[in-house]
């Protein structure tokens, strides 16, 4: 399954504390949908010493959020984003983009396939 967002992506925050700022996505976990975004939806954990290993303290981490949460800022219009996913095909290979449903500009390649010839 393809997803919509991607680590590196450029996101806003639409919903919770941190509603309307943009960062990166640093982590996509497939499994659970979520991403974590840099700097956004912060918490405090406390991180328990751990003699001769680790001092302990209060760590402020993000938190994963939903997908559902985020929406890709496109990097060609530079606008808050729905993206779409769509298939070209030139000289026999099928190329699949996310798109930009603003500008509709291809914003990167999901993958690419050489047509099986019958
Ligand atoms: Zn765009």
């Amino acid at each position: 399954m393809a997803f919509k967002i991607k680590k590196g992506d450029r996101v806003k925050v639409l919903a919770g504390k941190d509603k309307g700022k943009v960062s990166v996505v640093e982590f996509l976990d497939t499994k659970s949908g979520k991403v974590v975004v840099k700097n956004i939806n912060m918490a405090k954990k406390h991180v328990k010493a751990i003699e001769g290993v680790r001092e302990g303290g209060i760590f402020e981490i993000e938190l994963p959020m939903p997908i559902s949460k985020v929406m890709l800022v496109c990097p060609k219009c530079a606008k808050p984003t729905r993206v779409g996913f769509r298939i070209e095909e030139k000289d026999g290979v099928l190329r699949k983009y996310r798109y930009c449903k603003k500008c509709n500009e291809n914003i990167d390649l999901v993958y690419e396939k050489n047509k099986v010839k019958r």
